[in-house]
């Protein structure tokens, strides 16, 4: 089956499927998130889509047409579960990400006060579900319809605020785990609701990134939330999702592999062939062309070219590899670089692969 325009033999559902179960695929599959290019592509501003379904359909359907990407994706990211809790995120309307102002809980015993929020009724949750339903109808029996939410460490931490509940993992550790039960909870609810539309999901936990916490307090306050929000996911869903942690994760690797993630999604300050030998053999691995660098201050030829070090290093992993960022991607990245990538993998990434090329 040949797709118009490009030479796939199989679709993005069919091919990361394939990946996954260790099955011949026609191409290394390639992961990038431009929906603020295609917003603006389209002339939709990126703080329309923050309030409305429809937009979030539309900006997926032209990120889908205009660049071809491998999966549409919507969620509540790093703030939603913790909006829905009750803390405030700004929107501004310029340059910059939305943040949070206020958060949910002031001082410990707010905590007692707060409910598990219903993902129909509370914060954006709604908005997302809604438009997940509308994309799985036009676009999920091809290309694998996504919803990324939090790790419950970073929930946590968007509920109470970075710095006092990394104080409480040192003062009251006892508070950190009841915070980060119901963290867990908050989301499971989300997603819940989210796998009856048939969507498979994508966790980031950056908080938890040992650039903030220590190996020993992630094993402690990290690790046990997102094995059981994994395993939850897994069996909601029936697929084991990919796991992104921001930073240096070498320490951790073992424990990440061992949450039960399908994919490890590394940071561009790791080297994939390391991250190949030491959890290879246990998950499927994605990135990590320089976010910055290379895609916001580069050029196409410096993204091609990083592209082929990052399949040499990876293309062989024994279970599987995703061509990708090692972060999110800038706003302000040229839609020239977004192409780039998904030439690189076309070109370099089609079976079999010939590691000569690479070079
Ligand atoms: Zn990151």
């Amino acid at each position: 089956m040949t797709k118009a325009g490009y030479s796939d033999e199989m679709t993005p559902k069919e091919r990361i499927a394939a990946v996954l179960a260790g099955k011949p695929f026609d191409r290394i599959p390639c992961s990038i998130n431009p929906s603020y290019q295609a917003a603006q592509l389209i002339g939709v501003k990126h703080w329309e889509y923050y309030f409305s379904a429809e937009k979030i359909v539309e900006v997926q359907l032209a990120s889908r047409r205009i660049f071809g990407v491998e999966a549409v994706l919507t969620g509540p990211g790093l703030h939603g579960i913790a909006e829905a809790a009750g803390s405030t995120v700004v929107y501004p309307q310029g340059e910059n990400s939305p943040y949070i102002s206020e958060f949910a809980i002031q001082e410990q015993g707010g905590l007692d006060r707060l409910v598990i929020p219903d993902p129909w009724t509370q914060g954006r949750l709604p908005l997302h579900l809604a438009a997940l339903q509308i994309l799985m109808e036009r676009l999920g029996a091809e290309v694998p319809v996504t919803t990324n939410v939090a790790g419950p460490f970073t929930v946590a931490a968007n509920i109470r605020g970075t710095e006092p509940f990394l104080r409480d993992l040192y003062q009251n550790a006892e508070f950190a785990h009841r915070l980060l039960q119901y963290a867990l909870a908050s989301t499971l609810a989300y997603v819940r609701a989210a796998a009856k539309i048939g969507v498979t999901v994508s966790i980031a936990d950056p908080t938890a990134s040992t650039s903030l916490i220590s190996p020993q307090h992630f094993f402690e306050f990290s690790f046990p939330y997102l094995s059981e929000l994994i395993s939850n996911i897994k069996r909601l869903t029936d697929c084991a999702p990919a796991l992104h942690i921001c930073g240096n994760t070498k320490k951790i690797w073992l424990h990440m592999a061992n949450t039960g993630a399908g994919i490890l999604s590394l940071d561009d300050t790791i080297d994939l062939a390391e991250a190949k030998v030491a959890v290879g053999k246990s998950t499927a691995l994605l990135g990590n062309i320089k976010p910055t660098a290379t895609m916001f201050l580069g050029k196409p030829a410096d993204v091609m070219r990083e592209a082929k070090e990052c399949l040499g290093k990876a293309y062989d992993n024994p279970k599987g590899y995703i061509l990708a960022l090692g972060c999110g991607l800038p706003m302000k990245a040229p839609v020239e670089n977004v192409h780039a990538l998904f030439q690189a993998a076309r070109e370099f990434g089609r079976y079999p692969i010939d590691p000569g090329r690479l070079n």
